[in-house]
């Protein structure tokens, strides 16, 4: 058994995102004068759901994968979050996003509590049949718990519109009804609401805007480095370039590169789609994650998974601005160090907020069987986006706090006002 010791920190030098998470609601408790209550109403999910899912695999044989489905907060809507297929996926990391799915939607002001999903698996080593069978077999396992009142889960880490296409095709089978809002980041032609695909690199890239013109710095000309090329990544990579920055470093699991000179990202993405990664892209220096994350640039983006940003790391940013594209990949450590350093830090309730807006867009469409136009829901995203980035930064202000411990104090307490007015809390 690992042994933990303080702030989420374990034997080994691995950080446990849960007791991260915990520790950071705590901080924004204090500094918001909050009572003890209001922590132990939020340092846990109210629902917490295990299963084994059986799938028949290609060649004949069994295999039996472990999924859960965390629903940290119920009382200011339903659940909603992603589902990641990782092989790194556990209990507590699927608790840590769940309760960090609850302030991110608290931060932009969705009708929603926190849920994540996981499935232990890495799906790269899964032919297209199985990946379906284990998607429908996810929903057979937990679909009692899901619904648009309930439940909605979206994509996340490996998962994407394919996948929620056949987890909505199950659960309505199962029900024996259209059911398109049980799931958002559905594909267009099931639902899916135009401008989800890019919405959580747009979230991203609208916030690194918003910090540059706060800290009086061009867009144009500024040099990016995207840890983890993927979704966000890629689209965050692209709309920067759209307003004149430059990618000059990036990475994907298999590893990293560096280009001072810049690269187009068009070029990246279809270098990547062709290969499978970044890795060896015509004119690029080959590097590792830390090199990608230390590069010489102006915008950092982490993009990836938890834990990337480490005391170590921190201390080596050469950016004047980290936008957490990725959901929790800055340690307390180097919270601490990011701090200090007075880099300019766009936390990830609030830098990636932007997909589960859409997502709540996606929702809204699916109730009302009436969608809108690409330019409609860029608008409505561009001006919620935009105005919590204000929020936030006005919370930092008014309490000389951390953009990380503010995002926290104005998400917990808005939190706190719906939780004291059902009389939960005093
Ligand atoms: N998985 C994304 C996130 O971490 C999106 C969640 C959603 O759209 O519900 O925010």
């Amino acid at each position: 058994m690992r042994g933990v010791t303080n702030g989420g920190k374990e034997m080994g030098g691995a950080q446990n995102p849960f007791l991260i998470a915990q520790q950071q609601v705590r901080n924004a408790v204090a500094a918001l004068g909050e009572s003890e209550e209001l922590f132990e109403l939020l340092k846990a999910p109210a629902h917490f759901i295990e299963v084994q899912i059986p799938v028949r695999m290609d060649d004949g044989s069994l295999r039996v994968f472990t999924g859960y489905r965390s629903q940290h907060l119920t009382t200011l809507g339903p659940a909603k979050g992603g589902i990641r297929f990782h092989p790194a996926v556990t209990a507590d990391e699927v608790k840590a996003l769940s309760m960090w799915m609850t302030f991110k939607t608290s931060v932009v002001g969705l009708p929603y509590g926190g849920g994540k999903g996981g499935v232990v698996v890495d799906p790269r080593k899964l032919s297209l049949g199985e990946l379906e069978r284990l998607s429908r077999g996810y929903v057979r396992a937990i679909w009692p718990y899901l619904g648009p009142d309930k439940d909605i889960p979206a994509p996340d880490v490996n998962t994407n519109a394919q996948i929620m296409g056949w987890m909505t095709d199950e659960y309505e089978t199962i029900v024996g009804a259209s059911c398109p809002a049980v799931f958002t980041g559905k594909p267009l032609s099931m639902g899916g609401s135009l401008g989800r695909e890019e919405a959580t690199g747009r979230g991203t890239v609208i916030t690194i805007r918003e910090a540059l013109a706060y800290l009086g710095l061009p867009v144009a000309g500024a040099r990016v480095a995207v840890q983890g090329f993927g979704n966000a990544g890629q689209h965050a990579a692209r709309l920067l370039e759209e307003l004149g920055a430059v990618l000059v470093a990036a990475s994907d699991s298999r590893g990293g590169i560096v280009c001072p000179g810049g690269m187009r990202v068009a070029d990246l993405i279809a270098y990547k789609q062709a290969t499978g990664s970044v890795v060896g892209f015509p004119g690029s220096r080959a590097t590792d994650q830390f090199g990608v994350l230390t590069a010489d640039c102006d915008i950092l983006v982490p993009a990836a998974l938890e834990n990337q940003i480490d005391a170590e790391v921190a201390r080596s940013i050469r950016a004047r601005v980290v936008a957490e594209a990725a959901n929790g990949p800055t340690t307390p450590d180097g919270d601490h160090v990011l701090a200090q350093r007075k880099i300019f830090l766009i936390p990830d309730i609030l830098a990636n907020a932007g997909g589960v807006t859409v997502s709540y867009f996606e929702w809204v469409q699916n109730r009302n069987q009436y969608y809108w136009t690409a330019e409609e829901v860029n608008a409505r995203l561009e001006q919620r986006m935009v105005a919590s980035f204000r929020d936030v930064v006005a919370m930092a202000e008014r309490h000389g706090a951390y953009t990380r411990t503010a995002a926290y104090m104005y998400a917990i307490h808005r939190i706190a006002e719906s939780l004291r007015m059902r009389g939960l809390l005093r």
